[in-house]
């Protein structure tokens, strides 16, 4: 028999699987901080819940999907928060990106009242939580991977069990430091068509199929052609990830100069106040070096 499920955070990861719990035929109650976010999973079937406290009491498995370590927190412990309403045997998977430091600690909170957590963080942007298709990388013990299987398949393609409590986070930091480099190199590619006076669709087209081909590329190439620099991921988040991989780098001793060079980009246009367009805009800070625009004649 399938457990009772509830999820927290509706933003644009967790909206897409939510929907696709729902689709699978599972009954989900719901909490968004915005209440309005909740709309389109209602008129899905799921439940709405007033506070995480709620959907605890409702939900043997708990699914979270918010920004940062602060706001695992707060939906876990803070007031009305899930921990008011968890009882022993609930499990907590937490999909967002944040600390692995900070998610040990969680976990350790959590172990006290005998519930258990694993991260889970995901990887697939927008279009992967809408197709179902999602990378999850997973932290924690093995059964309770087991046990959640039949869920995080409906909503990703590659489930992966990488460690203990907090390796799926560390994992997740490997895969920020590649997005990261690989957006800079995608926007210093283009950038370089451009003022080479090649055509940028047939420039992708011949690129995207041979050795240098990525899901980068063929996602965010267009639209970086097409000046479209709505997210899939902000600009935001994504610095929010990287000073997570600088923090863990710094902790470790790894050098990433790729990663740092990359978080001062994306720092200018934060200062541009363009932190709410997509991580692929990256390329926007390249153009403030040179005269030169991508798409201009
Ligand atoms: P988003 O659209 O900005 O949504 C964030 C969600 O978190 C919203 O539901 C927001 O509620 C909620 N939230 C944030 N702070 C909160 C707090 N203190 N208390 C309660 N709720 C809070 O972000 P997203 O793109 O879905 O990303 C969610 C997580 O997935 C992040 O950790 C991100 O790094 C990770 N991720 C994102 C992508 C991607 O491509 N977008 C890919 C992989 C991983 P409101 O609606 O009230 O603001």
């Amino acid at each position: 028999m399938s457990e009772r499920l509830g999820f927290i955070g509706l933003g644009i990861m967790g909206q897409g699987m939510a929907l696709n719990l729902l689709r699978a035929g599972y009954d989900l109650a719901v909490w968004n901080r915005t209440a309005s976010k909740c709309a389109d999973v209602v008129s899905a079937g799921a439940a709405a819940c007033d506070t995480p406290r709620e959907v605890a009491e409702k939900s043997d498995i708990i699914f979270i999907c918010v920004s940062n370590t602060a706001d695992v927190e707060a939906v876990i412990f803070g007031e009305n928060g899930l921990f008011d309403g968890l009882t022993a045997g609930n499990l907590v998977v937490d999909h967002s990106t944040i600390s692995p430091h900070g998610t040990r600690e969680i976990a350790n909170r959590l172990s006290e009242r005998s519930v258990r957590m694993l991260d889970a963080p995901i990887s697939g942007g927008s279009e992967g939580a809408a197709k179902g298709t999602l990378s999850i990388m997973i932290g924690g013990d093995a059964d309770q991977v087991e046990r959640a299987r039949p869920y995080l398949e409906v909503m990703g393609k590659t489930i992966t069990h990488v460690g203990g409590q907090g390796d799926g986070q560390s994992v997740k930091l490997v895969n920020q430091i590649l997005v990261a480099g690989t957006m800079l190199s995608m926007g210093e590619a283009l950038l370089f068509a451009q003022a080479s006076g090649l055509n940028l669709e047939k420039t992708l087209a011949a690129v995207s199929g041979g050795a240098a081909g990525s899901w980068t590329l063929s996602n965010r190439g267009p639209q970086v052609i097409e000046r479209d620099w709505r997210p899939g991921f902000t600009i935001d988040l994504q610095q929010k990830d990287l000073r997570l991989v600088q923090e863990a780098a710094d902790h470790v001793g790894a050098p990433i100069p790729a990663t740092s060079l990359a978080f001062q980009l994306y720092r200018t246009l934060q200062k541009l106040g363009l932190g709410h367009e997509g991580n692929h805009a990256i390329v926007r800070a390249l153009e403030h070096l040179i005269d030169v625009e991508i798409g201009s004649e």
